[in-house]
């Protein structure tokens, strides 16, 4: 495919066949290949280095030499942020290049992917911008908290610091492989820590340039480490004793995998895990507002971003019309054939509200699973309402890519797969209720807590029913506007199965810090201060 030979003429480079390790791009150890797949049309897209142990070690070795060193933490964090604010000018600058290769590595629609790396680059100057703020929060007088008769002790000059915790890893996953790695490259990095990147293994060509990034950013040599591989590589950098601490994206059971070999060595771990986001909709609430929301909800990004919105929860009283609006919409949603070319349309959920276009899910194992979980499903008795296959070959020009139908389930048990677990792709699960108390039941019926969004034209009772609603982050509306949408002052995390900490906002950036106080007694902190610059 022509599109295709234009993205794999970028991925010649340097950085996209090479790990970047003490400032260097080398080869891997063994040399040995993962190869990834343009998701359209299921052709070979490039082949990179599949890092094993031993390479991670390096890397290890490299950040470890560079902590020691000590001139990244001992720099002030705006210092850092300096620097660091070269590399998201760096995504900026590259968003076309970037976005081509996003398209074709994850099959998202061109124009998805330069509308989000947009906003990687975005967060990532905001992360720059709170250099100063961490720089303003060291030696802080430690008061009360708030509390009554906390006051320590007028003798003591106590103070808080925020310490970068060390070497450490950052594992990400595949869905939106720039924002979600460079969330925390960016943070980790102002907070002065030294960190090895393990982008995913399924789609992760586009971190790769990372590397590049922090090269030409002046990144000094070991602080920052790119190390490609597979779920052994992942596994080999979160049980290094040298590591103290795991920041990782991606699915619940790794995540609980790393928490586990986090345990011995008592190391910190931030996980942003999996999600079964509900959406309510109360009987108030317009009806085509409520159908956009449902398709924006379940649809974007094919149904691969963890605040998915893949189940719906709807008053009694409205479900049959908002069913029979929402068949006929999603029956009429073309497919993208060929994401990479894809400039007009594409997942305009980011803008408008809109979900015009179905792209394939990311690869063959995922199309695999998800097609699992619909076989399971319909044997199971539960009712399809539309999708449930493979479309027809024509329809999607007879690509061989890895398409789903849009799928809607209805009348789904509480305790169905489809309704309790992440299914990842285009599918939607529907239970119906008709009492306020019901609602909230429903919502919470799950063990993820990360996201959901409860639409009413009532906003007493929208807001009774977000604040009894488990999740991490809630959308209250009558209108729809503002899902899936973040906002990087805007902490956000998962209750339960969702995740353990924060990202985002200044929560997300002391997520990557120790706190530590001292205290000062016989002399002052001025005096200390004093002595220190004199
Ligand atoms: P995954 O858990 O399969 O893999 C994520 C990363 O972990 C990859 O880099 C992989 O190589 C690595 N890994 C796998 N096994 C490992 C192990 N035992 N030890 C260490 N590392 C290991 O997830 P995925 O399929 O890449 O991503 C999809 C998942 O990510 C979904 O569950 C989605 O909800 C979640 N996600 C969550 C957020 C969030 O912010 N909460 C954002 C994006 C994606």
């Amino acid at each position: 495919m022509k599109s295709l030979n234009k993205v794999q003429s970028h991925l010649i480079a340097e950085c996209f066949n090479k790990l970047y390790i003490g400032g260097q791009f080398v080869d891997a150890i063994d040399e040995e290949k993962i190869p990834t797949y343009y998701p359209a049309t299921g052709e070979l897209l490039h082949e990179f280095p599949r890092g094993k142990a031993n390479d991670v070690d390096a890397a290890i070795a490299a950040a470890e030499a560079a902590w020691a060193e000590g001139t990244w933490a001992g720099m002030s964090a705006a210092e850092r942020a300096e620097i660091v604010i070269k590399m998201a000018q760096g995504i900026e600058d590259n968003i076309a290049m970037l976005a081509e290769i996003e398209a074709a590595d994850v099959g998202k629609p061109y124009r998805q992917a330069a509308m989000t790396l947009g906003g990687a680059a975005g967060e990532g100057k905001y992360w720059c911008s709170l250099g100063k703020v961490l720089d303003a929060e060291q030696d802080v007088p430690v008061n009360s908290g708030g509390g009554e008769g906390g006051v320590p002790p007028a003798e003591w000059d106590v103070v808080y610091r925020r310490d970068p915790i060390g070497v450490i890893g950052l594992i990400s996953a595949w869905n939106y492989p720039m924002n979600v790695a460079f969330r925390k490259v960016a943070p980790a990095l102002v907070a002065g820590n030294c960190a090895i990147l393990k982008p995913s293994e399924i789609a992760g060509l586009s971190c790769m340039f990372i590397g590049k990034l922090a090269q030409d950013a002046g990144i000094p040599p070991g602080v920052f480490n790119v190390v490609t591989g597979d779920r052994d590589a992942g596994a080999a950098l979160a049980a290094s004793p040298s590591v103290s601490m795991i920041s990782f994206t991606g699915s619940t059971l790794t995540g609980s995998k790393i928490m586990g070999a986090c345990a011995p060595k008592l190391s910190q771990v931030a996980l942003e895990l999996g999600g079964k986001s509900a959406l309510v909709v109360f009987d108030d609430t317009d009806l085509d507002k409520a159908v956009e929301t449902t398709m924006k909800g379940f649809l974007a990004n094919g149904g691969q971003i963890c605040t998915a919105h893949t189940r719906l929860v709807v008053q009694d009283s409205i479900e049959a019309p908002l069913l029979n609006k929402l068949k006929e919409e999603l029956e009429k949603l073309p497919f993208c054939n060929d994401p990479i070319t894809e400039k007009d349309r594409g997942d305009r959920a980011w803008e408008d509200g809109m979900t015009d276009v179905v792209q394939p899910v990311v690869c063959d194992s995922q199309h695999k699973k998800i097609m699992g979980f619909l076989h399971e499903a319909k044997a199971a008795g539960v009712e399809v309402l539309t999708g449930g296959d493979v479309p027809d070959e024509a329809t999607v020009g007879n690509s061989g890519g890895y398409f789903i139908q849009p799928t809607v389930l209805i009348n789904v048990e509480r305790d169905a797969d489809v309704w309790q677990k992440e299914v990842f792709g285009p599918v939607l699960s529907v239970r119906s209720f008709s009492t306020e108390d019901d609602a909230v039941l429903e919502a919470n019926s799950t063990s993820f807590g990360l996201a959901s969004t409860v639409m009413s034209s009532d906003p007493a009772k929208a807001m009774r029913v977000a604040n009894r609603i488990r999740a991490g982050a809630v959308f209250a509306t009558s209108t729809g506007e503002g899902l899936l949408a973040e906002h990087p002052a805007v902490s956000r995390g998962g209750f339960g199965f969702s995740g353990v900490g924060r990202e985002l906002g200044i929560g997300g950036l002391h997520e990557y810090t120790e706190l530590k106080s001292v205290n000062y007694t016989g002399f002052s902190l001025a005096d200390a201060k004093n002595k220190h610059t004199g």
